[in-house]
């Protein structure tokens, strides 16, 4: 574990910007978080292990990538995250939380979920660990994510939708905050990513700290040295974070944040829209879900819409960890767009026999840019496997013609 800024503070990122009603409940998870995950108290963190090794399928490979190596003329190694139970990263973080809140003697879990992501791997968990849980979901979501709402309610989680605003992801998070501050005796507020107010940000980046632990490790076992770049896809960055944090101390190795680039980096500031999830390359600071950090904002500070063919990082904001990493120049922020993240999805799935999530994608198509310019040796995380994008990319396909893509005419209607 990496156990770095304990106390919230990166930089002038981070801390605790949260109404007084719920001061109590952070100041409860705080004192938490010190005691079992850092201090593996009633030892915490070897059953959170032993969960992660069971339930979970840890330790995920990391794999050498013969046909992207030999088109790049560098190795290539795949952290194979898709792997994980559910098939992506979210469960380490899901996992440990709810364990914590088990810890705690919490009853019940809430949760909020966008694309629903974040909610199944909650609701996994959950039913694991025999805890009842309520997730927060935008109507409009909910209506656009079916079959994760099913598996959310296999996994006898409730679904409850959000239909103020715009019914979508920054509204359930509003309303998933007031149910923790009515109910915080007895409930737990999973968040999804390295954001929220301490110690969310460091707590979670430990949870997926187990990431680099073991890749850090397998690489060394498989080239007795360490790879020259570390990429990672980031949205709010937790399999970002996961992925660096092991790398952080080794100054030799360049780490990459992929975000999405979406259509374009241009702002229509009129409108309120960023076609794109830039947040690290091109946001500017200010306060959102409890903490300091870079957003998606315009001149008068009001949050912009986002933009990315990967809902996964559609967010407005970023950890602010990962903005503090930017500014002090240890993590290179770059993007990619829509259309070369499309054709990196097409590109790996037949190369290698993956199908990476489009979130992941987009660290492909960082790599089909850069290639070995990046150095001899790239280590690049698979955030998750793409079988839930699958309609999404025959859409999207067919609006960009990809020209590596096989005919999908045949799917046209959809699945
Ligand atoms: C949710 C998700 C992401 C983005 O979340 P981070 O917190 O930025 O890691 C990336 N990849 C996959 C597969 C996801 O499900």
């Amino acid at each position: 574990m990496t156990q770095r800024y304990a106390d919230g503070k990166f930089g002038e990122y981070g801390g605790q910007y949260v109404p007084e009603a719920l001061m109590p409940a952070i100041e409860e998870l705080t004192d938490a978080y010190e005691r079992y995950v850092l201090e593996n108290e009633d030892g915490f963190m070897d059953e959170f292990r032993a969960r992660l090794r069971d339930f979970g399928g840890r330790p995920t490979p990391t794999e050498y990538a013969e046909r992207l190596s030999e088109r790049h003329g560098c190795d290539v190694y795949l952290k194979r995250e898709d792997l994980l139970h559910g098939g992506a990263h979210k469960l380490n973080n899901a996992l440990g939380q709810a364990l914590l809140a088990k810890y705690m003697g919490k009853e019940r879990i809430i949760a909020e979920t966008g694309a629903g992501q974040h909610g199944t791997a909650t609701a996994m968990a959950a039913a694991h660990l025999d805890m009842p849980c309520e997730v927060y979901m935008g109507e409009r979501d909910i209506n656009r994510q079916r079959p994760n709402v099913f598996r959310m309610r296999l996994n006898g989680s409730e679904v409850t939708p959000v239909t103020i605003g715009r019914g979508t992801l920054k509204e359930a998070i509003s309303e998933t905050m007031r149910d923790w501050a009515t109910n915080v005796e007895d409930t737990h507020y999973i968040i999804g990513s390295i954001v929220g107010p301490h110690p969310f940000p460091s707590m979670v980046r430990d949870f997926h700290a187990v990431i680099s632990e073991e890749a850090r490790r397998q690489v060394r076992e498989q080239t007795g040295g360490l790879p020259d770049a570390v990429l990672a896809c980031a949205g709010g960055g937790s399999n970002t974070m996961g992925t660096f944090a092991h790398f952080i101390d080794d100054t030799d190795v360049d780490l990459y944040a992929v975000e999405a680039g979406g259509s374009s980096l241009e702002v229509d500031e009129d409108a309120g829209v960023a076609p794109n999830s830039a947040s690290l390359s091109t946001g500017d600071e200010g306060v959102l879900h409890g903490a300091r950090t870079k957003l998606l904002q315009d001149s008068d500070g009001q949050i912009m819409e986002s933009h990315s063919v990967s809902s996964g990082l559609d967010y407005a904001g970023v950890g602010p960890e990962l903005a503090h990493l930017v500014d002090t120049d240890r993590v290179n922020p770059v993007n990619v767009d829509d259309e070369a993240t499309l054709a990196a999805f097409h590109r790996v799935s037949q190369l290698e026999g993956v199908i990476p999530a489009l979130e992941t994608a987009h660290a492909f198509g960082y790599l089909e840019e850069q290639g070995g310019a990046l150095g001899d040796s790239i280590l690049i995380n698979v955030s998750g496997r793409g079988d839930k994008d699958l309609e999404i990319a025959i859409e999207e396909t067919a609006e960009h013609d990809i020209d590596i893509a096989p005919d999908m005419s045949e799917f046209a209607g959809g699945l």
